[in-house]
């Protein structure tokens, strides 16, 4: 059986303004904030606020709205980081490859020919991601 919602998950601690992010995005449902090890520039995560571990006990209207967001933000990467095209991934359980257990929603900006970094490769520096954000938000504000 699948364990039970962990409410001090470090995405719910984000979620209650107990952690920091650099966001890019929030409405009443969801959050959006870049990950903190990127796996390419801009690579961002769309989190919806409802308490779900992830795809087996999400509402499917809360999920249906995380993904309008994640679409949002592809479009946005675009424009914010010249982006030739965008991976969505989604984990779900350990075997699934999810570490954090709060739905989220990975949005990744692609170059033509970049492979992306491998998963947890590397810590951006603050600056990089603070900048990466404000390039996101203001994408998305034009869009
Ligand atoms: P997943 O559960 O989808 O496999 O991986 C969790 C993702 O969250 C990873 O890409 C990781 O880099 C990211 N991550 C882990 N801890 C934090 C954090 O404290 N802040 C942010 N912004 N991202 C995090």
């Amino acid at each position: 059986m699948m364990p039970a919602y962990d409410p001090n998950n470090i995405f719910a601690k984000i979620l209650r303004g107990e952690l920091p992010c650099h966001k890019v995005y929030e409405d009443d449902r969801a959050i959006a904030f870049l990950d903190i090890m990127p796996r390419a520039p801009g690579h961002t995560l769309v989190v919806p606020k409802c308490a779900a571990r992830n795809l087996f006990d999400v509402d499917p209207d809360e999920l249906a709205h995380a993904a309008k967001v994640a679409q949002k933000i592809a479009k946005a990467s675009k424009a914010a980081f010249g982006a030739d095209g965008v991976t969505i991934q989604q984990f779900n359980e350990s075997a699934g490859g999810q570490v954090v257990f709060h739905l989220h929603i990975h949005v990744i900006p692609r170059k033509e020919g970049v492979a992306m970094k491998p998963p947890a490769s590397e810590k951006e520096k603050p600056e990089t991601l603070a900048a990466n954000a404000q390039l996101l938000a203001a994408a998305l504000k034009g869009a």
